[in-house]
């Protein structure tokens, strides 16, 4: 079969630290464009300096790879969906949940393939902490995601936007694995954001989640962190502790810690294209409904000045 001919749209960090080397290192697709307002581009592969101008001139293409900030995802999206093009969209796949599913609507009627993808999801501890959690009763759960904002998103005004999340753009991973891990759902009780007074996102926020039984689920965000670095879940079950560690890479179970190589963005190629070949759609929003309950519910506190 063919590869799938995608373009890479917004040629920021993630497109060239992940996507780039994950559609080289999958045959299922080749690259057939780069579409950036920038001058980022790669050796040999058409360049656009906007989506419309690659549709209008550029070669054909089969997919897109939407990797700009969440708040201009929507336009592109639907642009891509109304040509017929399928869509992968980076996390959080929208600035907000209607949107996403106006698109997975419009994907459906158009018989294209939209992906919210959830790169976290792919960490090579999270499949099987989910198979280990399968049929055991959980007690509660408490996650620590604190990371240096000025190590991880240096001069990034977009994710201090409306829309951009602030604390959230990390700890929407969080949220998108304990979603998929957990057999049952959740949701917010309640939760505090302190949002800088030069910014319009959180910078840290503590948030509280239960589930129909009452489980707790705690969750501690913060941008402030300095030295080493918490991207941590630990899962209280009758059968002992889970623990996730660093993003969902390593896990530790009573008895045994498995630690595997980093498959996050080869597994979403993997996916993309699995979904492509079955003619469906994998629009998983619950990771940014949760984000979007704790701005709908949440105390906000003002806190000092965030500068970069
Ligand atoms: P980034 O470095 O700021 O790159 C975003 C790119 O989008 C920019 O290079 C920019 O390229 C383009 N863009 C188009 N419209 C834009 C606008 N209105 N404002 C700003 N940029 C615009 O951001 P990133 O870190 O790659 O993150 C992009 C998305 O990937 C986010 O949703 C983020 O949550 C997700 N993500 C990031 C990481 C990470 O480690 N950084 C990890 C996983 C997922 P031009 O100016 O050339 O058009």
């Amino acid at each position: 079969m063919a590869p799938i001919r995608v373009a890479v749209v917004g040629m920021g960090k993630i497109a060239h630290d992940q996507h780039l080397p994950a559609i080289a290192g999958n045959p299922a697709f080749t690259l057939a464009a780069t579409v950036s307002r920038s001058d980022s581009t790669v050796d040999g592969v058409p360049h656009f300096r906007t989506l419309q101008d690659l549709l209008d001139h550029g070669p054909d293409v089969d997919a897109v790879a939407l990797c700009t900030p969440p708040q201009v995802r929507y336009d592109l999206a639907r642009l891509a969906l109304d040509k017929g093009l399928h869509v992968f969209l980076e996390k959080p796949p929208g600035a907000t949940v209607a949107e996403v599913d106006a698109l997975a609507a419009q994907a459906g009627a158009r018989g294209v393939t939209l992906f919210a993808s959830w790169h976290s999801r792919h960490a090579a501890g999270v499949a099987p902490a989910k198979a280990w959690l399968a049929g055991r009763r959980i007690t509660g759960v408490n996650v620590i995601w604190r990371e240096d904002v000025r190590v991880w998103h240096p001069g990034q005004d977009w994710i201090w936007q409306p829309g951009g999340l602030g604390v959230f753009d990390p700890g929407i991973n969080a949220l998108s694995i304990i979603t998929h891990i957990l057999p049952d759902p959740f949701f917010l009780t309640e939760a505090v954001l302190d949002v800088p007074e030069n910014r319009a996102a959180p910078i840290a926020a503590d948030l509280h989640f239960r589930d129909a039984r009452g489980t707790p689920i705690h969750m501690d965000l913060d941008w402030r962190q300095t030295g080493p670095q918490s991207w941590d879940i630990a899962v209280e079950t009758d059968g002992g502790t889970l623990q996730l560690s660093q993003g969902g890479a390593v896990l530790a179970l009573p008895g045994e810690t498995l630690r595997n190589a980093d498959e996050e963005y080869p597994g979403l190629y993997a996916r993309f294209a699995e979904l492509i070949a079955q003619g469906q759609s994998d629009a998983d929003a619950r990771p940014l409904t949760l984000v979007a309950d704790a701005f709908l519910r949440g105390t906000r506190r003002t806190t000092d000045a965030f500068f970069d």
